[in-house]
């Protein structure tokens, strides 16, 4: 079977001035989305696929539109008005916007400036603050028109930095217009797959702080949703019965993974050799191992890093001690990353591969609510939400809220983080050849009827890639070659790890007494808690405030 290489869109980019003065944000869409960008001038409007004008002065954009150039355009004017950081926008549910922001109320969450837009006859208002349009579309049949009041600032950084809950409102219809432009050529997402996650409960007893287990799990079954503990392996040591056996009984509703190991400051994102981060986290999982020896519970092979850092060294040597994922916040991360070398769409794809080929999924502070919820379930990866016991000081209702909008965009299977990753693939179909996108190490994809061949792709290059039918032993894949299936069924793909290394061989680091005093202090803080009532106020779903933008909670 021959495999033809994947199409790709071309764009026109007016005046030709900004195809150089915003190539940084070009090169990120050009990762983003199969679309590559030509300057003004230098194809005809019957070799484009569609345009951007940054700027349209002449009016070329109705020209384009007419001759079926499906066109966006930044409108531009003398006179703009202010729109302050408080300010809502009110979606429409036009067909054209992704479900997660149909008929949403977002507050801008950054002073921004818009144009005033006069619509024409055919125009649809997408998206509105108060009376004032943002965005409006057409569509003539052949093409579609979209012109937003704001103007995009020129891209310095990483993209993602600009698509936060306090800062939106420009590249996000832009995103949305390169997403319909590549539909029938991208990628198309598995399933939508979400979980709430809690950092540092353990099962000492049945209740950490205003975490009572049993109630939390009823809680979940009633509103359909899952959350996962992030437990610290320090603790490790002891398990109460009556806690073991609500995660016994509600193991749809409630799971573990891994939270650091012995949880001091920054533990995991501090600067250090490969062979002490290869000590902390083999000592991590024989706790957690002997943990669930005791216990018969799962703890997934997924770390949330405390403090939300993660050096090189650790993202390397995770999976060498079959750690499937790394969990965090992009902010943290990119904070004790190299920042040169993380790539132009970093934060923005199902996962994001580091050092080891060791795959990191985002997650969002509950504090934010809704809205980077939307931007995932947009960017097509896991909906992560996380918080801590006092996030629920006032119960579990804001979860229900979250949890039952999510549930409105597409079906959404809450589960634990091994099931999130096990279903983090993309895929694109060519008749009967389905190419598939490894978004984590372990997939597992179902083949519909029809398909005769696989061809499976890690942007990372692992090397070995082995599959396996769930009746047939597992052989080895070459990335891109396509091998012949029998559909339909599922396929298990798997990385093999190089440098594969059994925990239980790794010197343990040397003995310190202070993380186990840290943590019983941190303990005896989160049990009191609910004891003096010293609630904060309850979470809102909506974010309303940038208060807590760029920080991270422990
Ligand atoms: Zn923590």
């Amino acid at each position: 079977m021959t495999v033809s290489p994947f199409e790709r869109k071309l764009v026109g980019i007016f005046p030709r001035s900004r195809f150089h003065s915003e190539r940084r944000l070009l090169a990120s869409l050009m990762q983003l989305y199969p679309v590559d960008f030509s300057p003004e001038g230098e194809v005809g409007f019957d070799q484009m696929d569609a345009a951007v004008f940054f700027s349209d002065e002449n009016l070329l954009s109705s020209r384009a539109f007419e001759q079926g150039v499906s066109s966006f355009v930044f409108r531009r004017s003398s006179k703009t008005i202010g729109l302050e950081a408080n300010a809502s926008v009110s979606f429409s549910d036009h067909h054209i916007i992704h479900p997660a922001f149909r008929n949403a109320r977002i507050t801008l969450g950054s002073a921004n400036q818009a144009a005033e837009l006069n619509p024409a006859e055919g125009d649809s208002t997408v998206a509105l603050c108060d009376s004032l349009r943002l965005w409006l579309f057409r569509s003539n049949g052949s093409a579609e028109l979209h012109t937003v009041a704001t103007e995009l600032p020129t891209v310095e950084s990483l993209l993602w930095e600009y698509l936060r809950p306090d800062g939106w409102l420009a590249p996000l219809p832009l995103l949305h217009f390169l997403r319909r432009v590549t539909a029938d050529i991208g990628w198309s997402p598995a399933p939508q797959r979400a979980c709430f996650m809690f950092d540092d409960p353990n099962l000492h007893t049945a209740r950490y702080g205003y975490l009572d287990y049993a109630s939390l799990a009823a809680h979940a079954r009633v509103h359909n949703y899952h959350v996962a503990i992030a437990t610290v392996p320090l603790d490790a040591w002891y398990a109460g019965r009556r806690a073991v056996d609500v995660f016994h009984g509600n193991p749809e509703r409630l799971s573990l993974l891994i939270h650091g190991n012995d949880h001091t400051r920054n533990e995991l994102g501090c600067a250090c050799t490969d062979g002490d981060a290869l000590r902390r986290l083999a000592q991590a999982l024989r706790r957690v191992a002997r943990f669930e020896r005791k216990t018969g519970l799962r703890v997934e092979r997924v770390i949330a890093p405390p403090h939300g850092g993660c050096s090189e060294s650790v993202l390397a040597q995770a999976p060498r001690v079959a750690i499937e994922a790394l969990c965090t916040s992009a902010a943290p991360l990119a904070r004790c990353l190299n920042q040169t070398r993380l790539p132009l769409d970093f934060g923005l794809l199902p996962a994001w591969f580091g050092p080891g080929n060791c795959p990191v999924i985002r997650r969002w502070d509950l504090v934010y609510g809704l809205m980077p919820l939307r931007l995932a379930a947009f960017l097509d990866q896991p909906i992560i939400a996380y918080g801590h016991h006092r996030d629920c000081a006032e119960g579990f209702g804001q979860l229900a809220e979250i949890a039952n909008q999510v549930n409105t965009w597409s079906e959404t299977a809450w589960t634990n983080m091994g099931t999130i990753l096990r279903g983090n693939y993309r895929i694109k179909r060519d008749t009967e050849l389905m190419h598939v996108q490894m978004c984590s190490r372990h997939v597992h994809v179902p083949v519909p009827e029809g398909v005769s061949h696989v061809a499976v792709h890690a942007d990372s290059a692992p090397g070995r890639i082995s599959v396996a039918s769930s009746d047939g032993p597992a052989e080895e894949c070459t990335p891109g070659v396509p091998f012949h299936v029998t559909s339909p069924r599922s396929l298990r793909l798997r990385m093999r790890s190089f440098e594969a290394i059994d925990p239980v061989t790794v010197r343990p680091p040397a003995y310190r007494v202070w993380p186990s005093v840290r943590r019983a202090l941190s303990m005896g803080r989160d049990r009191l808690l609910p004891i003096v009532r010293n609630s904060r106020p309850s979470v809102a779903v909506e974010f309303h405030s940038a208060k807590l933008a760029g920080n991270q909670r422990q």
